[in-house]
């Protein structure tokens, strides 16, 4: 695969500006698991003015009946369509699926089951360089959102792409929403409390295909979270991290998270949208940054504003069984972040 990055120029002010009418949203692999879902809640967003779905050609459902699908529903949005045969080359063919997006989410890549570590790796950060090629090319403000694992690795590959080709690392965001999703979950579960005053940070990196356990749910910061028991804590967080494979389980290993994926993603876009509209707002992404000692990319709440990532936030007070944990996630997160960095390196 060549390298389509050589050439392209750095954005002007890194400002995108608001469409008034609303944004154009593309979802990279929007015909598989969690892209069909995700398709449907982006083309419901309110903020979403056009909405392109693209994948290959061999896709189980052809792109082209998504959008067609999608496109009977009564909202405002302009759905199109784009399939990819295989032999072409996605920086060469994209120009009109991803010209004018302010937002690309990519849940496209192929799924861990059977696969190392490192072939999943190799495999996947393959696919999201091809389309992240392109987005530097036709899209280069795009916050561009990966669902692809091992995220704690394709998203510092990523990013070490786009710096070395001029362009911005923090537009490229992996998103981690559905620890949170989960840990509110779980939480409001255990103690009968109203969801929505429930909110655990979850910090570190992702608690998908990673070395060990990567992702810390912080429920002594919670005000309800707190309330549970040590103890029950210690379990939570551990359901958390292996919650995945509870659903990959139940799926009796037939698909894995792609519902709750699809949803945790679209509450992610909705932050990025409403950022980027103006209205800042906090959500969990891991992103290139330096809050945390011997890592350079990490999961944490991050102010969205107009020109995207504004603030990554501070982990905050720890109690001494959180941080001994976090300290032990990072030994993860930083081998998986080497994992990542040592792809960029060698790809041409
Ligand atoms: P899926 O196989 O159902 O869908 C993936 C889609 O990506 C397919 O439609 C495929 O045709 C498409 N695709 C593959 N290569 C592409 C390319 N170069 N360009 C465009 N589209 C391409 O898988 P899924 O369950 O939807 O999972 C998708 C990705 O999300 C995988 O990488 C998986 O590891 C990851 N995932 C993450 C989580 C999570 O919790 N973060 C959960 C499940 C899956």
């Amino acid at each position: 695969m060549g390298n389509c990055f050589e050439g392209v120029s750095r954005p002007g002010d890194g400002r995108p500006k608001t469409p008034t009418q609303g944004f154009k949203v593309c979802v990279c692999g929007g015909a598989g698991g969690i892209g069909q879902p995700l398709c449907l809640l982006m083309a419901l967003d309110p903020r979403v003015w056009e909405l392109s779905v693209y994948d290959l050609t061999i896709a189980m459902v052809p792109a082209e009946g998504i959008g067609a699908d999608l496109g009977h529903i009564e909202r405002k949005c302009k759905v199109k369509a784009y399939s990819l045969d295989t032999t072409q080359k996605p920086v060469d063919h994209l120009q009109e699926c991803l010209s004018g997006c302010s937002l690309v989410l990519v849940p496209a890549g192929v799924p861990s089951k059977g696969r190392s570590k490192s072939d999943l790796l190799k495999i996947n950060a393959n696919i999201a360089k091809s389309i992240v090629e392109a987005c530097a090319k036709f899209c280069p403000d795009a916050i561009v959102g990966l669902i692809v694992n091992p995220m704690n690795s394709v998203v510092p590959a990523m990013a070490k792409l786009y710096e070395k080709a001029g362009l911005d690392p923090l537009k490229i965001i992996g998103i981690t929403t559905l620890d949170v999703v989960r840990a509110n979950k779980f939480v409001h579960e255990e103690t009968g409390a109203p969801i929505e005053t429930i909110r655990v940070p979850v910090v570190g990196g992702y608690s998908g295909t990673a070395s060990g356990p990567s992702a810390v749910s912080l429920f002594s910061q919670d005000s309800v979270g707190k309330s549970i028991p040590e103890k029950r804590q210690i379990e939570l967080r551990a359901r958390v991290q292996d919650a995945g494979n509870e659903v990959v389980d139940a799926k009796k290993g037939k698909g894995s998270a792609t519902l709750s994926m699809a949803y945790a993603a679209s509450r992610f876009a909705s932050a990025v949208l409403a950022g980027l509209s103006g209205v800042r707002t906090v959500e969990t992404a891991f992103v290139k940054c330096s809050i945390h000692p011997g890592v350079d990319f990490f999961s944490s709440r991050v102010t969205f504003g107009p020109s995207g990532v504004e603030h990554v936030h501070p982990v905050g007070n720890l109690t001494a069984a959180e941080k001994s944990l976090l300290d032990e996630a990072t030994k993860y997160l930083a081998e998986d972040i080497r994992d990542g960095l040592i792809y960029a390196q060698n790809a041409d």
